[in-house]
């Protein structure tokens, strides 16, 4: 029998007040998979995310975490049962140093030191500018220290938004090579990209998403020849 997915959504429905955003969203991510989520800004990757980790209510339809109907659940409880996202526009704290975004990840059991190992050791830089404020380091090191801070809660889900968003290039390409090898280290996690080449690579499968709707679902090779024929303009 197929595994049961880790996180689903079926027939979800969201929007901002008045405004339907999400149009009935399928989307399974079995455990121990990268899924890709993707599609045009405006589409809703953003929305669908939100909705993964409870900042958003469900209006229809049902979000499960382990085949469990978790709708209406707060942000905070979803947290507690695993769910950890990365939002877009990094969420570290500029004003407070590397070490001190690391300590707020204490709360959740972990000692600073060995959350401060983890870091280092899968971002040397982080290491190096321990004692720096992150509002003055680059894009990639503070995208590199939210994951950092991510990881430090021992996730079971990570939900990663637009990694690519104001990075270069090189460091774009760094951070799709650690969420492979997270991925190899069994980790379950939920990337929305606009730019499908960057992560397909390190997808198991990936989702197409336009207009509120989870318009496609397939392995990332099928997904890539479908985009690149300009399926649906993407
Ligand atoms: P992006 O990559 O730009 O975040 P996206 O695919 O993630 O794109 P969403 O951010 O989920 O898309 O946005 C989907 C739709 O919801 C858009 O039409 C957007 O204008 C609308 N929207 C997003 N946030 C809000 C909000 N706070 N209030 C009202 N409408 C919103």
């Amino acid at each position: 029998t197929a595994p049961e997915p880790l996180l689903e959504l079926a027939g979800v429905r969201a929007g901002y007040g008045s405004i339907d955003v999400l149009h009935g969203v399928d989307l399974a991510v079995l455990p121990g998979t990268v899924v890709a989520l993707l599609g045009p800004n405006g589409g809703g990757k953003t929305t669908a995310l939100k909705v993964c980790s409870g900042l958003l209510p469900v209006t229809g339809g049902e979000l499960r975490l382990a085949g469990r109907c978790v709708n209406g659940a707060p942000a905070s409880d979803l947290a507690r049962l695993g769910v950890c996202s990365v939002p877009e526009g990094r969420g570290v704290f500029p004003n407070l140093t590397v070490r001190e975004n690391l300590w707020l990840a204490t709360g959740t059991g972990t000692s600073l030191a060995d959350l401060e190992e983890a870091a280092y050791g899968r971002f040397p830089v982080l290491g190096q500018r321990r004692g720096q404020l992150a509002g003055s380091m680059s894009g990639g090191e503070q995208q590199m220290l939210a994951l950092s801070r991510a990881l430090g809660t021992d996730p079971a889900v990570l939900l990663l938004d637009e990694l690519s968003m104001g990075l270069a290039p090189l460091v774009v390409s760094q951070m799709y090579d650690t969420v492979g090898r997270l991925a190899d280290e069994g980790l379950t996690i939920l990337v929305a990209e606009q730019f499908a080449r960057v992560v397909l690579p390190v997808a198991d499968s990936a989702a197409l998403m336009l207009q509120g709707r989870v318009v496609r679902t397939g392995r990332p090779d099928e997904i890539e020849a479908e985009l690149s024929a300009g399926y649906l303009g993407g």
